[in-house]
């Protein structure tokens, strides 16, 4: 059986803490673009042209309850960054809390095997 390294998993835990520390800000939610019409019966939206665009940031928070947010043009980009680097904020915490498994299951491993050797004596 392959022995995982405690050790290993603890290096690699803090390899992600330090990658967390250098990312750029971040926005937990997704950029969707959202096509509508602007209820001006006038408009060219209003008569098969092209639909108005608003981007929106979706949250998903707590009992999947989600919240839109409208975000301004004159911001877009920026949080289009945010948005982005969420992507990989998440990666990393996903990252680490596998890590921490992998941690407590090793432990149980390594102190399985130690009865198991006590027990041989
Ligand atoms: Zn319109």
């Amino acid at each position: 059986m392959k022995q995982i390294s405690i050790a290993m998993l603890e290096r690699q835990v803090k390899t992600r803490i330090a990658k967390l520390g250098q990312c750029e800000p971040f926005i937990m939610g997704s950029l969707v673009e959202s096509k509508r019409k602007c209820g001006n019966k006038k408009c060219v939206c209003a008569n098969g042209g092209p639909l108005h665009s608003a981007w929106i940031i979706t949250k998903h928070g707590i009992g999947n309850k989600t919240r839109s947010i409208y975000v301004p043009v004159a911001i877009l980009p920026e949080v289009r960054k945010w948005a982005d680097e969420y992507k990989k904020v998440k990666e990393l915490l996903q990252e680490i809390d596998g890590l921490g498994e992998q941690i407590i299951a090793a432990t149980k491993e390594r102190r399985k095997a130690l009865k198991a050797a006590e027990t041989e004596e």
